[in-house]
């Protein structure tokens, strides 16, 4: 019977919202004059906008070829019917498919000024209210951004994603610019429609007020006189106001609405359209907290503010009243909301140094919180991060999107591998997109976990993705929310100020979740597009390498603090997971190979060598003793941590040796024998006697499809993960290509129809076999792994993170534990038993399949949205097959996974740093950094980290120092300087702690 009544009664509703209150909200409407300017593919800026040619344009023509800017000119003069009342422009591009920040988009100036963006949800420009023959102007900077994702391609590959394969033609449609008269008690009134509609589609049909709520919109609408609807839309709005003034009960949770744009750094659109979607989106939170007293807008990422001040110091200056306010937060103290899983450790630091500097000296504020609403993954090492870096709660909402389990908490304590703890809330509203709607209001308190003693959540509201933020209507919809029956208790607040209060509501009591928050979706982030991932490690390295010179000869590279920056940037949550579209790929693969010349050429400054003699330089916090090609010729060296040596003049003992038999290669040294067959494939890797390998299986190249059903770039599905994977044999027997006491080389050559790739596998007297890979890959929609079968007996992986290590299961036991089928592993991953195991060592790649028996690499996807070509052409890959006699301490790995993360520089002449003045004698502590001091004070910092997961005491000292102080990340003190007794300063490191230092000269 329910349905019989209700159907209609809702249709009738929205019918009347939609025909009879929404198109009269503007009236009285005339035609804007429109001119444009010729369309190029970089905008010409206002100034030569206004002062350049530009030609008459008819409304209802096409504009914007892909990826280009037209400037239009709209002018009108008010006609005597306007006279007086409030006007606003109307102007839609071409709007179509999906919302705010996937599409064209414009940016609207009014007597010079910027005063908002023209976008799918925002399309009009409040005039005033200007008398009768008054002229108005208005110049609008419209971006032809394509639809990349969403309802017009799907997931398809799609060539709009590069102007060099967008399609030359103009793509949009001017179809309105009219000056029209607002009427305000209309808007009001359709504003207060939508949200009854909603509360009562979304409201239990047993609920004593939904009855009362048909009543009221059945009221609403015979109040209206759809003859007049602008003369009595308030008697509408009063029968309406008999439900909406109904309040809650005490009992009722509450929610705190902050206004939010999320604005990818770059993705479905390149950095300089960015840098743009930074200057409306915060020209538009300008423009509503201007209107609008009560509410507050957060904004994170260092590098949108740094954009901003420099395109539109005007703006910047409003945005810093605003904050000095209390109305503008900015919030997460990072340079940008970076992507968790492929940087390394000491860069998830800067990220926090660089955005909390940069908001110290904007607007003097230190951020008290760590936000990535949009992260793949949380890693374990990721609380201590945030401490370190001056935070003390975390913000995200992602875990939302898992595919497997749900996360059982939405505020609770995050623990860290070290034991350190950030409050942490995850949005129950599962989005930072929200929209304010009442259905969406009373999904986060229905979603919401922790009733049992927080009381409240946080709703952030706005179009994000890519940029916009919130609207009008989001502003009036959260004051409706005020005191609503069936919907929480809503107010405008500030991220900061909820967190405040939800650690003294529930700190005491709230849960604990211990270690990573492994994210169950976008696995393929930490394989897709390899090269921007290779790019990042490189910089990564040379940051390291000439902070640790650079220190050591007592200078501050001018430039060190912009080069960081760059590379943050492009490790943005999108960008270094692989998921943009082609033209963001090839941004950062120009940028990284840009900043390796800039710091390279810094790093030989540096060292400045002089003479003849071959230096070999190592970067690394551990002792290197190994071979290095010098000349293309393999050497030994041996060489102290943050030092330098010659080339040893003699060979060490353990050598390399080789014998063929039949088909079948054997390499043996340092205790490592491996077999390769005619096959290409490693029969044997035997260590001290034992065969890693079982005896009737091999390692080798497997292809897998990779076909996700969605999410292309970003995900690996299950169901491809577990598909029978086809083996790859070599194209020709494998050939031994170099033979040298130091170094024996075997290279075989593979391929299919499309791909080819040649494979070298080389033994030193490590014992350790190093495996380079290059290829001409053109596969698609197929993943290449590699994959070792252990015969050892172990539940869980050892894999290494940012910071540490944590231990994954094999096995299936939980559903947890089926949903980690591909993981991400920083350094290494290994599996043992008590005296024998086995790692795979990577400093690239960071993709392995754990489970059962084997371990699998991910080498190479081939993906094809939104970037169709993604992965394709000559890629150069390397990792390595460590044999273990112990897995109890890592220590040995993690020294040997040091000098493999900064390999050591070879230097014709002898450099003018010193040599070996760093001294650390704490076992199992390595150095992320040694740097000169951001201060340019002179002082050296030197940041150690416990490896082992144990404690740690022992002493360091660097020569010519005489003091040495605990800081954290941001170099700001947080403990007594060190006593130095006669041979340094001693210290004490706990399990997985990062202890950063400041040495005063
Ligand atoms: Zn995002």
């Amino acid at each position: 019977m329910a349905h019989r009544i209700t159907a209609p009664a809702m249709q009738r509703a929205q019918r009347l919202l939609d025909q009879r209150v929404q198109p009269f909200v503007h009236t009285d409407a005339i035609n804007f004059v429109v001119e444009a300017t010729p369309e190029t593919f970089e905008s010409v800026g206002f100034a030569a906008a206004v002062g350049g040619p530009r030609s008459t344009f008819a409304i209802g023509s096409k504009w914007g070829t892909p990826w280009h800017t037209t400037w239009f000119r709209l002018t009108a003069t008010v006609p005597e019917h306007l006279d007086g009342r409030p006007l606003h422009a109307m102007i839609d591009l071409g709007f179509r498919g999906r919302g705010d920040g996937f599409e064209t988009e414009a940016l609207v100036y009014r007597d010079s000024r910027v005063l908002h963006a023209i976008q799918p949800d925002r399309r009009t420009v409040d005039l005033g209210t200007p008398g009768a023959g008054e002229a108005l102007e208005l110049w609008v900077e419209a971006a032809a951004t394509p639809i990349i994702a969403g309802h017009e391609f799907g997931y398809g590959p799609t060539l709009l994603g590069d102007p060099a394969t967008a399609p030359q033609r103009p793509i949009y449609q001017l179809r309105r610019a009219e000056l029209a008269c607002f009427n305000p008690e209309v808007n009001a009134l359709a504003v207060e429609l939508h949200a009854v509609i909603d509360l009562t589609v979304d409201m239990d049909a047993r609920d004593p007020q939904r009855p009362r709520l048909f009543a009221a919109l059945e009221a609403a609408g015979n109040a209206l006189d759809v003859a007049d609807p602008v003369g009595t839309a308030g008697d509408a709005r009063a029968e309406l106001a008999r439900v909406l003034r109904v309040g809650n009960g005490p009992g009722a949770h509450r929610i705190v609405a902050t206004g939010h744009a999320h604005l990818d750094t770059a993705w479905l659109w390149p950095i300089r359209e960015t840098r743009r979607k930074a200057l409306r989106t915060f020209a538009n939170a300008v423009n509503l907290l201007d209107r609008n007293p009560d509410a507050v807008y957060c904004h994170s990422q260092a590098q949108h503010y740094a954009w901003v001040a420099q395109d539109s110091p005007e703006l910047f200056a409003r945005i810093t009243q605003l904050v000095a306010e209390g109305r503008w937060e900015p919030v997460g103290g990072m340079w940008v909301e970076t992507d968790l899983n492929l940087p390394d450790g000491e860069s998830l630091l800067r990220q926090m140094v660089q955005g909390q500097r940069a908001f110290r000296g904007w607007f003097g504020l230190t951020c008290n919180g760590a936000f990535l609403p949009d992260d793949f993954g949380y890693p374990a090492g990721l609380p201590q991060i945030v401490n370190h870096g001056g935070a003390q709660w975390f913000f995200t909402q992602k875990l939302s999107w898992n595919e497997t389990n749900r996360f059982p908490h939405h505020t609770f304590w995050w623990e860290g591998l070290d034991g350190s703890r950030v409050f942490t809330h995850f949005s129950p509203v599962d989005t930072y997109n929200a929209l304010n709607l009442p259905s969406q209001f009373r999904f986060a308190e229905r979603n919401f976990s922790d009733h049992v003693g927080a009381s409240t959540s946080l709703v952030l509201y706005g179009h994000g993705d890519g940029g916009g933020g919130p609207t009008q209507t989001m502003i009036d919809r959260a004051r409706l929310a005020a005191d609503l029956n069936g919907v929480p208790r809503v107010t405008m607040g500030k991220v900061a100020d909820f967190f405040a209060d939800s650690i003294d509501e529930y700190g005491a009591d709230a849960p604990v979740w211990v270690g990573e928050m492994y994210f169950e979706k976008h696995r393929g982030t930490y394989s897709t597009q390899i090269g921007t991932k290779q790019g990042n490690r490189r910089s990564e390295q040379l940051l390291h390498e000439i902070e640790v010179w650079s220190a050591l000869a007592g200078s501050r590279p001018g430039r060190i603090d912009e080069w960081w920056q760059r590379v943050l940037t492009q490790q943005f949550h999108d960008i270094i997971p692989g998921s943009s579209i082609a033209w963001v790929h090839d941004d950062a693969e120009a940028e990284h190979a840009a900043i390796a010349e800039e710091i390279g050429a810094e790093v030989r400054a540096v060292l400045a060598p002089t003479g003849k003699d071959t230096t070999i330089m190592n970067p690394s916090s551990a002792a290197f003793s190994g071979v290095i090609d010098v000349d293309g010729v393999p050497v030994h060296a041996d060489i102290p941590a943050f030092g330098w040596s010659s080339p040893s003049p003699t060979l060490p003992a353990d050598g390399t040796t080789c014998v063929q038999v039949g088909g079948d290669i054997t390499v043996t040294g340092g205790g490592t024998s491996f077999t390769i067959d005619s096959n290409g494939t490693l029969t044997s890797i035997v260590h001290n006697g034992r065969d890693i390998i079982p005896a009737d299986d091999f390692a080798g190249f497997v292809l897998r499809a990779d076909t996700p059903a969605e999410y292309d770039n970003w995900d690996i599905d299950m169901a491809d993960a577990n598909r029978t994977a086809e083996f790859v044999a070599a194209a020709g027997p494998p050939t031994v290509v170099e033979q040298h006491a130091l170094r024996t080389t075997v290279e075989c050559t593979y391929g299919t129809g499309a791909s080819t790739w040649t494979v070298r596998y080389s033994l030193t007297g490590s014992g350790r076999i190093d495996i380079t890979l290059d290829a001409d890959w053109h596969e698609s929609e197929r993943r290449m792994q590699w994959r070792v079968p252990t015969d050892i007996h172990s539940h869980e992986a050892v894999c290494g993170t940012q910071f540490g290590h944590v231990r994954r299961a094999r096995h299936g036991n939980t559903s947890w534990d089926i949903a980690r089928f591909e993981v991400c592993a920083h350094r290494y991953v290994a599996v043992a038993e008590p005296g024998f195991g086995v790692a795979i060592m990577a400093d690239g790649p960071r993709g392995y399949d754990v489970r059962n028996d084997a371990l699998q690499l991910t080498v190479m996807r081939s993906p094809r949205f939104p970037d169709p070509e993604a992965d394709r052409g000559r890629q150069h890959v390397e990792w390595a097959v460590r044999p273990l006699d112990s897995l109890v301490d890592v220590a040995p790995l993690e020294e040997e996974a040091e000098t493999l993360s900064h390999p050591p520089r070879v230097v014709p002449g002898s450099p003018t740093v010193p040599n070996d003045v760093v001294s650390w004698n704490v076992p199992g502590v390595l150095i992320s950094a040694l740097k000169p001091a951001d201060d340019g004070s002179g002082d050296i910092i030197i940041r150690a980290w416990e490896t082992t997961g144990g404690r740690r005491t022992g002493s360091f000292d660097v020569t010519g120092t005489r003091s040495a102080v605990p800081c954290d990340a941001l170099e700001d003190p947080v403990a007594p300087a060190l006593d130095r007794d006669g041979t340094g300063y001693a210290v004490t490191l706990g399990a997985f702690e990062i202890v950063t230092l400041r040495l005063t000269r």
